[in-house]
């Protein structure tokens, strides 16, 4: 069995983007698709020679920002019991949210090692939010952009030890 790779984040960093470029190809976008499962996607992802399986979750999409639900929390850890790491993504553009604190505050409890991914990194738009990441306690971040597939390689190094 693959080793499974679960990515974590509040809507709109990129984590379907990030799903799809590690899939390699175009799955069709759960938000257009009302009524079907919206709460997790599995793929089979190739980077550099690693394979893994890759979740995207999504569960949470129409849910109050402003702080976790329990139906996403749920769901997600959940998802984290049966996950060998866990890319915690944020968007280096829009810099941290109270809800992407929160959200590192409970992974820091999780037993699953975490990598924190700085997406939307590509130009210098993402400068502060990329520093910023630092104070989240959650190790250095990966700055990546899933859209441009930059930082893959940086990506790569860091999923390596851990697969
Ligand atoms: P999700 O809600 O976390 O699954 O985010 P999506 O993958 O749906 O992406 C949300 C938006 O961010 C879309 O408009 C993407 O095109 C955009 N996006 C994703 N990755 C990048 C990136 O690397 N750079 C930039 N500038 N935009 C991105
Ligand atoms: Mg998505």
């Amino acid at each position: 069995m693959l080793p499974q790779v679960i990515i974590i984040g509040r809507p709109n960093v990129g984590k379907s983007t990030l799903f799809n470029r590690l899939v390699g190809k175009k799955v069709a976008l759960v938000d257009d698709q009302p009524g079907v499962t919206r709460d997790r996607r599995f793929g089979e992802a190739h980077l550099l020679g690693l394979d893994f399986t890759i979740v995207d979750t999504a569960g949470w999409e129409d849910d109050d920002a402003q702080s976790l639900p329990g139906r996403m929390r749920a769901q997600t850890e959940a998802s984290l019991e049966t996950a060998d790491l866990a890319l915690f993504v944020i968007d280096a553009r829009a810099g941290l949210t109270p809800l992407d604190e929160e959200i590192s505050r409970w992974l820091r409890g999780s037993p699953v090692p975490v990598i924190l991914v700085a997406n939307k990194a590509e130009g210098r738009a993402g400068e502060g939010g990329l520093l910023e990441s630092y104070s989240l306690g959650l190790g250095d971040p990966v700055p990546i952009s899933a859209e441009h597939g930059e930082g893959m390689g940086d990506l790569f190094e860091a999923l390596l030890p851990h697969l």
